[in-house]
């Protein structure tokens, strides 16, 4: 049961989300998990269904982490890890090129030294296979999921089905397109393989030199923000208690046992802690002398008014690695992975080559209408797979986190796998390429 010392409370955002002002008294919780990402709030989201008395708190808003203005995809056609066979001499490529799609940035940095020499050896095509099943698996059970929170919150999220359509101008990613395909198709994700022709039959807004492509017809999007508020509410509906503003700096242990937590508005107390935490997870981990190899992999989304041919599907450009969502009155163009940890400056020229990258393929203007510039850090682990389990130091503790590209589309399904193994339940996904004893 969880119990928090100096406790305070006012409505936020999110009706029911108390935070730091007024004097209530906290009821006591089974299970206290520290982040209110998407991560994190489905998780909450998932154990109030069963009944767990939960308490989630957040050092921000709730949802305002990476979870706030990613692309919005949910596309278990993307449940490739980020480590792949043959990829060793682009990414030393990636280290030479700062402005490049993806980039990782020198630094010293024992974190980073440990995450590369893991990122190396991952490079396999026996993993790969394994990670691919594992990410399909969570993010097809994440989109059934959507569609049914969809149902039973009608109008909240921006579900809409349209599919994905990939795109490519070069014959090497024309291949690399199909071969993505082929891969997906054997774990359950159907796709269609189209030509220049086919790409513009089905997106008019598209333009330029694009060779071929593939749609994937079931894939869907959403708003990444209003998914959180929509879990955070029915969470708080449900018992759940939703705490911002208040950051854990440490922890209360008693040898294998976690007491408390040591926050910005006092100790709370649970019987079980899950850290659902993102990018910050290393940082957290390193203060229980844990292991926890995650880096932010900053990445970047501009939201410009729409023009004309406006897209009416999800668009990935292949080769500039940009993702454009139709919104209802507007388009986001997320795009660049930037390995940096914790560094969250916003670095104008990566805004204008996503920019730029767009207007090659779609009629964006010139000077664009820019409504919004974003950036988040995508948690991202050396091997391209979630960290969902126990670390092996301690009895009470859990590990919700490093979910890098795929964390949206893959929530449901993750804090189905966590809410599994917290309560004790047999797990309906193989838990063994999740495990937080791997590293
Ligand atoms: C440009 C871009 C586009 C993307 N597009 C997609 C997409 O289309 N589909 C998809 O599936 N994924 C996408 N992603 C990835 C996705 O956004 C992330 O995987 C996901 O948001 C991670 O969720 P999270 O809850 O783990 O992390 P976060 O949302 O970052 O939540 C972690 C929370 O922990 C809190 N926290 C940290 N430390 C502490 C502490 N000490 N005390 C209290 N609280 C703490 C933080 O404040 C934060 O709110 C994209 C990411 C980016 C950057």
């Amino acid at each position: 049961m969880s119990e928090i010392a100096s406790p305070s409370s006012v409505v936020t955002g999110v009706p029911g989300v108390t935070s730091a002002s007024s004097l209530v008294s906290f009821k006591k919780s089974d299970i206290l998990i520290v982040g209110g990402g998407v991560i994190g709030m489905s998780l909450a989201y998932d154990l109030s269904k069963r009944g767990i008395a939960v308490t989630d708190i957040d050092k921000g808003e709730i949802g305002f982490g990476c979870s706030y203005g990613n692309a919005g995809w949910l596309t278990p056609c993307f449940s490739m890890p980020l480590p792949m066979p043959g990829m060793l001499l682009k990414s030393i490529g990636w280290m030479l090129d700062p402005v490049g799609p993806l980039h990782i940035k020198p630094q010293p940095s024992v974190l980073l030294a440990r995450w590369l020499s893991r990122f190396l050896v991952s490079m396999n095509t026996g993993l790969m296979n394994r990670s691919v099943s594992a990410l399909t698996e969570i993010s097809k059970y994440s989109l059934d999921a959507y569609a049914q929170l969809d149902r039973d919150y009608p109008n909240t999220i921006g579900f809409e089905r349209k599919g994905l359509l990939m795109v490519a101008h070069t014959k090497a990613g024309v291949k690399a397109t199909l071969k993505e395909m082929n891969l997906v198709a054997e774990h359950g994700v159907p796709g269609r393989e189209l030509d220049a022709e086919g790409i513009r039959n089905l997106e008019p807004a598209l333009k330029g030199n694009l060779l071929g492509g593939v749609y994937f017809p079931e894939e869907a999007h959403a708003e990444p923000l209003a998914i959180v508020k929509t879990l955070t509410a029915a969470a708080i509906k449900n018992g759940v208690q939703v705490i911002p503003h208040t950051e854990v700096i440490s922890f209360v242990v008693d040898g294998r046992k976690i007491k408390g937590v040591n926050t910005t508005k006092g100790v709370i107390t649970s019987d079980q802690y899950v850290l659902a935490t993102g990018s910050w997870s290393a940082k957290i981990g390193k203060s229980l002398n844990l292991n926890v190899p995650i880096l932010g992999g900053k990445g970047y989304s501009i939201i410009v008014k729409p023009f004309n041919p406006t897209p009416k599907i999800p668009i990935m450009i292949l080769e500039r690695k940009i993702a454009v969502t139709p919104r209802k009155d507007t388009v986001r163009l997320a795009g660049t992975l930037e390995l940096v940890n914790l560094d969250e400056s916003i670095t104008q020229k990566r805004v204008d080559t996503i920019i730029k990258g767009s207007q090659e393929f779609l009629n964006v203007p010139q000077n664009p209408e820019i409504i919004e510039v974003w950036r988040g850090l995508r948690p991202c682990t050396p091997d391209g797979v979630p960290i969902i389990g126990r670390p092996a130091d301690y009895d009470n503790l859990f590990l919700a986190t490093g979910h890098q590209m795929l964390g949206l589309q893959s929530a449901m399904g993750s804090a189905r796998l966590a809410a599994d193994l917290l309560t004790g339940t047999k797990p309906i996904f193989d838990p063994n390429p999740f495990r937080a004893t791997r590293f």
